[in-house]
């Protein structure tokens, strides 16, 4: 069975009006492209420049996604600089980055991350629940403990299922070091989470995406993990050059 494979660029602090340009570029690649058509596209540009790109990139082949949501369980209301899920999803929005190991390191703790998933799934926004280990928690050889936590206290078991969630295994020392995973470590992290999505959450063919120094030299060897739906992209997103030429390589 052919399934989708999720291309999803994560532009964090970059982007201004002019990288439109950048989408309409691959935008324009696909048109002429009778590229794998089992993909999905997902752009998460810094939130000022989502409800612009949403309205002039109109197409199935991309959607939008924004990068964080307010923890605030309310439409509207007196609360500077938060933006609400309607708000977002006004904007153009249909996806939510939620778990960064970025946003971890500023703002995000369990709890937090708990309230926005829940909150951003009453919104029918869909997740991109980003979870790694660091560095150290990986040479004591705790990733998947570290991994089993930050899912058991995020998702809630009643709202979850395999179409609203999306999850991104990032371990942090790989995200813009140029490190990446052997293809053996990548194969025992992806059984391991898909066997405790089973067992715990009912999820049968849940979403995993690998995120962290994804080129378009070693997506080719990437994509030969059964397990992976696809890729989160930082760097290698920022430019159309770079990003078509991860999918050409993927799908070759
Ligand atoms: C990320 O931060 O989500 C990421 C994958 O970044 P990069 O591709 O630059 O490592």
């Amino acid at each position: 069975m052919n399934k989708t494979i999720y291309f999803i660029a994560n532009w964090k602090m970059n982007g201004n009006h002019n990288s439109i340009r950048e989408i309409e570029k691959v935008f324009d690649f696909f048109k002429k492209n009778t590229i794998n058509k089992f993909k999905k596209i997902i752009f998460c540009p810094p939130s000022n420049l989502l409800s612009s790109f949403s309205t002039k990139i109109k197409s199935k082949l991309i959607d939008f996604g924004t990068q964080d949501i307010s923890k605030i369980n309310l439409n509207y209301g007196p609360h500077t600089g938060q933006l609400s899920a309607k708000i977002l999803k006004d904007s153009g929005a249909n996806y939510v980055i939620i778990g960064h190991s970025e946003k971890r390191l500023i703002d995000e703790d369990f709890k937090t991350i708990k309230e926005k998933i829940n909150i951003a799934l009453k919104n029918k926004l869909k997740i991109i629940f980003c979870i790694g280990e660091n560095l150290s928690q990986k040479k004591m050889g705790l990733a998947l403990k570290v991994l089993k936590k930050q899912i058991l206290s995020s998702l809630d078991t009643k709202r979850i299922n395999a179409k609203n969630l999306i999850i991104a295994y990032e371990p942090i020392w790989s995200i813009g070091t140029g490190i990446v995973p052997s293809n053996n470590y990548l194969d025992k992290i992806f059984i391991n989470l898909k066997k405790f999505l089973k067992e715990k959450y009912n999820v049968n063919s849940p979403i995993l995406l690998y995120g962290g120094s994804v080129t378009a030299d070693n997506v080719s060897i990437l994509r030969n993990i059964s397990l992976i739906s696809g890729f989160l992209i930082g760097g290698a997103s920022l430019k159309s050059k770079s990003f078509i030429k991860i999918i050409k390589n993927y799908f070759k």
